[in-house]
């Protein structure tokens, strides 16, 4: 019988979800799909110190927002649970003690000070810092002694002392390491709670996890994850260490240069679609020269082979491409939903379309809306000197402007852009007259603004009486 592929996210509840994180999750779900297997989710809280309550919610929450579905999950479930760690104590608490009976672990007894006073040391000679293993060699009676006098202790994995450890990255191929460089990692804390390390693999066996997605900060305790594999007398999953995330300095991205946050970015009006095309790609080349994927093809296209290993970039300019090209796909209602938080809501339904429609092609993210739509709520107080359109005066453009407010006025038809463009044009050409001279001072007067959609069709959306009180408005900046 062929094995179930099962592939996992397993975060730690730290906070917000890390762009790294999501890049990590995305492509063990599209993974998971390309094989046609199972994506679980598990909760990595054995680092109580850096927990931060509510982070599984907004975890499931924001997952759900981009559209990675999990068929396993603390919030769903599952024949493999419990998918949190620290609901897991005993099972590792027994796998340790029976890695102690084997040999292949041992109680460590050093105090914390001695620690500090043998690391010192290893500084001041310039060696790399590593456990000297004093308790290794500990006999099995001497360490059942300590433990029932009650010495605390860590329970640490015994590496092998000499000789090559070779290890195997789907992404690179074989990684040699020499044993002489791995440390004794602690596997179980002296509170009882396991490390990363030990509950990861443990977790990761248990849970029939086939393959695994993370990012390449894993690759040096990579070895001792695959003894520890070894020492079980398990099999290892495949695994994919995915390329670094750089910004575009070439740097770590970090907070302090940007959001580095899927709320973040939510939360300034970055659509999930566009996130993840964006994240896709950094770490994967289609076959084709696509650029536009949405989750569903991705599922589709996502394969093993075009995955790789050189660093991508994390290009804010990219992600806004995205984003705009996204918008622009929304109906005006559609987007007119995903704006509404940001306009006033004591405003026609229809308006507020015309609003949002005239700046769809020009919006980056759905916060960008108060800005580009704000001078339909109320006019700005611009200063005389924007209604001139190259070497005309204020006096000029005023007089054109009371020229077209008669056409506007005094003609009937229907008010809307193409009627608007049609009639102001023509008086133009008949009266032998320079566009900008009009169309400039007339689309100031409308929008208050030196960049702003045609004239034409803002008056389309303020409406007749708006539109001819706006240039009334105009004859007062005399
Ligand atoms: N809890 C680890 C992290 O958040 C998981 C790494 C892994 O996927 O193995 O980085």
């Amino acid at each position: 019988m062929n094995q179930k592929i099962r592939l996992r996210f397993a975060p730690s509840p730290t906070g917000f979800l890390h762009v790294g994180n999501l890049r990590t999750a995305l492509f063990g779900y599209l993974l998971s799909k390309s094989l046609n297997g199972d994506f679980i989710l598990r909760l990595e809280d054995t680092d109580q110190k850096r927990e931060v309550t509510g982070a599984l919610e907004s975890l499931i929450k924001i997952m759900d927002w981009i559209g990675i579905k999990f068929s396993e999950g603390p919030h769903l479930g599952g024949d493999f649970g419990p998918y949190i760690q620290t609901e897991r104590l005993a099972i590792y608490h027994d796998l340790s003690e029976q890695l102690i009976k084997e040999g292949k672990a041992y109680r460590c007894f050093c105090t914390s000070e001695r620690l500090d006073a043998m690391r010192e040391n290893q500084q001041a000679q310039k060696l790399a810092p590593r456990y000297d293993r004093a308790c290794r060699d500990l006999s099995p009676e001497e360490s059942e002694i300590k433990m029932i006098a009650g010495e605390k202790f860590v329970i640490r994995q015994k590496m092998p002392l000499d000789g090559e450890v070779k290890v195997f990255d789907e992404l690179r191929g074989e990684i040699i390491f020499s044993a002489a460089d791995l440390d004794d990692q602690v596997l179980i804390k002296s509170d009882g709670v396991p490390t990363y390390q030990f509950a990861n693999i443990v977790d990761d066996h248990l849970m029939e996890i086939t393959h695994v997605t993370r990012g390449d900060e894993w690759i040096p305790s990579f070895p001792k994850n695959v003894l520890l594999y070894d020492a079980f007398g398990w099999t290892a999953p495949k695994f994919f260490h995915l390329p670094l995330i750089l910004n575009k300095g070439g740097g770590k991205l970090s907070k302090r240069q940007g959001d580095v946050f899927v709320e973040d970015y939510r939360a300034k009006g970055y659509l999930p679609e566009a996130i993840v095309n964006f994240c896709a790609l950094l770490g994967w080349h289609p076959k084709s020269d696509q650029e536009f994927f949405t989750l569903q093809e991705l599922e589709k296209e996502f394969s093993v082979s075009g995955m790789g290993v050189s660093p991508a970039v994390f290009d804010l300019e990219k992600l806004d491409f995205y984003n705009s090209y996204y918008l622009r796909q929304k109906t005006n209602q559609e987007l007119l939903e995903l704006c509404r938080h940001y306009l006033p809501n004591n405003f026609e339904e229809e308006f507020l379309l015309g609003v949002v429609s005239l700046a769809k092609d020009r919006l980056k993210k759905i916060s960008d809306i108060t800005e580009l739509s704000g001078f339909f709520f109320e006019l700005p107080n611009y200063d005389s000197s924007l209604l001139v359109w190259k070497t005309l005066s204020v006096s000029d453009s005023i007089s054109n402007l009371r020229e077209l407010k008669v056409i506007l006025e005094n003609k009937s038809f229907a008010w809307n852009k193409e009627s608007l463009e049609e009639l102001v044009f023509s008086w133009i050409k008949e009266n032998d007259k320079k566009n900008g001279d009009y169309l400039w001072p007339l689309r100031v007067a409308l929008s208050g603004e030196k960049n702003s959609p045609s004239p034409f069709e803002i008056a389309a959306v303020l409406g007749r009486e708006e539109s001819l009180n706006r240039i009334n408005f105009s004859f007062t900046k005399i």
